[in-house]
């Protein structure tokens, strides 16, 4: 089967889940977008409401400032493929749970294994732990860093860009100027690839 169709597929499966509670909730269902031939994928928490308007990630605030940093190192959105660990809105934009997490994570698996990519960012705490383990430690300490994921993925956890927003000095040693280092060296790995 071409990779059109299997993709075509998790789309649909994504669609038609309700294998959690964040499923009756949603507006939209949001799988992710982006090229799917990418060896870089970054990986977020899950959709807001923005997100959840439009069935596409990281579009409101957060993610047109991912994609100005993208932007800033000379990566183009398109270039790359975008998605979250869950793929429906969590209520209020509270943190995903544990279970919501798992019950998503076949969804993600499958883009993962479909796309296969070389190098994934982490965008935030929450797809950092969910990938490396919830005792990876502090965002603050583990990102910019590559981690060995599995079937040779390196990935680089990331500051999430609504943390970003939080804190918008551009101060030498701040998030946004350490998340503009990340997404540097995250470039240089890219293009060896290339
Ligand atoms: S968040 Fe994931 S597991 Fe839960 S209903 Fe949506 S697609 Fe299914």
């Amino acid at each position: 089967m071409d990779c059109e169709k299997l993709y075509a597929d998790i789309i649909k499966e994504v669609d038609e889940c309700r294998a959690c509670p964040l499923g009756a909730t949603r507006k939209n269902s949001v799988p992710g977008e982006g090229n799917i031939k990418s060896p870089l994928m970054f990986i977020g928490e899950g959709p807001g409401a923005d997100e959840d308007d439009q069935g596409r990630p990281f579009v409101g605030r957060a993610g047109q400032l991912l994609t100005k940093i993208l932007e800033s190192v000379n990566i183009s959105r398109g270039e790359v493929y975008i998605t979250n660990v869950v793929k429906c809105r969590p209520p209020n934009n509270r943190v995903p749970q544990a279970q919501e997490a798992e019950a998503c994570k076949r969804h993600l698996f499958k883009q993962i294994e479909l796309i296969k990519p070389r190098l994934i960012g982490a965008l935030g705490s929450t797809a950092s732990k969910f990938l490396l383990g919830e005792d990876i430690g502090a965002i603050s300490k583990i990102r910019g860093n590559w981690y060995d994921f599995k079937d040779g993925i390196k990935l680089m956890p990331l500051f999430h860009p609504s943390y970003l927003l939080r804190n918008p000095s551009k101060e030498i040693g701040s998030p946004k100027y350490q998340m503009w280092c990340d997404m540097k060296k995250l470039k240089e790995a890219y293009e060896a690839l290339k």
